[in-house]
């Protein structure tokens, strides 16, 4: 008989086999018990045929990664503890001194900031270009460019580029692109299979998911994610990501396995109710532009519905809006302060609707040709009755506009 304290550690109860539920089990570890020393020498994590520790993977971070591929289409994954996270664990395992990677002017801000102080202190050049212009993206590959990375749509401003263009673009020099998917969240488009029945496959060679936003869907939870169709290139990815000890923790795993089954639904919610928030706004003489990719006149828009054709579920549930240039930056602040249903917050994808108000102009290279001038918000839409949303946006325009 051992003692009390040791028979609740090496507790020799396990329960029945076959236990099912709607929602699969939640493994913790930090450290993975072997069988024996020659299994603790051999044991391979790297194809996911076994365990090795924690941070090297779970039955839970397996489960969650190949739902992930299924969802974009993908046949590795890596799972990060951000969406900023997998986009620091591309440069890092793909970037060396001396390489250049190219950006996109609207690309998601923290993006732009790696490549401008940690980068570049490493001796890795960058480039901003111009999204709406493949020639300017051709024209600005050079032998030092190694990555390229492309969004769609673009972060705050929601133009959207031709994809399909930017990828061949790329693929015809050789470069290697990776698209930061969070917009369309494998949702909108195929980001490994852009034209559908055309053969050889047309697809960026890495999808980066903030599943901060719809595979959370709760606005509670940090997680990113690297999926690739390449061996070898996710081998890269996943040793950087094993030597930097980038892990994720099982509740939140749990928390995104838990979301991930209603994601389809949710996404289309917010795509209808957006729709019809940045068909309204458009009526509305206090707002000189709405940024939407299903608006006719949106920048983009006909790259837009050739790239994501279905009605329903195509386009997010992000718009922005651009105020006359005439109404003071004190006027929209108060437009902000007065949102009751509208909360003031960063990110997306949860059922509570927000709103951010952005300097365009610290944040590009220009102001875009194809933007009015004037103070940008950008609306993050939840899962609220769109009348509701639509009555908050009124009332407030009326307070700071009257
Ligand atoms: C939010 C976001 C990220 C970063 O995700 P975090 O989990 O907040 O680090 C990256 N790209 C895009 C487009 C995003 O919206």
């Amino acid at each position: 008989m051992v003692d009390l304290t040791t028979a609740l550690i090496h507790h020799p109860y396990a329960p029945p086999e076959g236990f099912a539920a709607p929602q699969p089990g939640i493994f913790k570890a930090s450290t993975v018990i072997f069988p024996n020393v020659a299994a603790m020498r051999n044991f391979e994590w790297k194809d996911k045929t076994a365990y090795t520790y924690g941070l090297h993977g779970t039955p839970s971070t397996y489960m969650l990664e190949e739902r992930l591929c299924t969802l974009e289409g993908g046949l590795q994954c890596v799972l990060l503890p951000s969406g900023l996270a997998a986009i620091a664990n591309v440069a890092l395992a793909l970037l060396r001194t001396g390489d250049e990677v190219l950006i996109p002017d609207n690309a998601y801000g923290p993006n732009k900031a790696l490549a401008e102080s940690e980068l570049k202190t490493w001796g890795i050049t960058h480039r901003f270009y111009d999204p709406m212009n493949p020639q300017d993206l051709a024209a600005k590959i050079s032998h030092q460019t190694r990555l390229v990375w492309l969004e769609a749509a673009g972060s705050v401003t929601l133009e959207f580029p031709d994809l399909c263009e930017l990828v061949r673009v790329c693929q015809a020099r050789g470069v290697l692109t990776a698209l930061d998917n969070t917009w369309g969240a494998g949702l909108a488009f195929a980001p490994f299979d852009l034209m559908p029945g055309v053969r050889p496959a047309l697809g960026v060679g890495l999808s980066v998911h903030a599943l901060t936003k719809y595979p959370s869907g709760g606005g509670d939870v940090l997680m990113g994610s690297v999926i690739t169709r390449d061996p070898s290139l996710h081998m890269k990815i996943k040793l950087t990501h094993m030597r930097m000890g980038w892990g994720v923790g099982a509740n939140d795993v749990e928390s995104v396995l838990r979301s991930l089954p209603s994601m389809a639904l949710r996404y289309r919610t917010h795509d209808e109710t957006t729709r019809e928030l940045a068909r309204w706004s458009q009526t509305r003489i206090e707002f000189a532009q709405v940024l939407h990719p299903a608006l006719p006149d949106s920048p983009g828009h006909a790259h837009w519905r050739a790239l994501c054709p279905s009605d329903a579920g195509g386009a997010a549930g992000l718009f922005s809006v651009i105020f006359q240039s005439y109404h003071r930056q004190d006027q929209v602040d108060a437009f902000c302060n007065a949102l009751k249903l509208f909360k003031l917050g960063y990110s997306w994808g949860g059922p509570m609707s927000l709103v951010v108000p952005y300097d365009l102009a610290t944040m590009r290279s220009g102001w875009p040709a194809y933007l009015k001038q004037g103070t940008l918000l950008r609306f993050s839409v939840g899962l609220e009755a769109v009348t509701d949303l639509q009555a908050d946006i009124e009332q407030s325009l009326k307070t700071a506009f009257n």
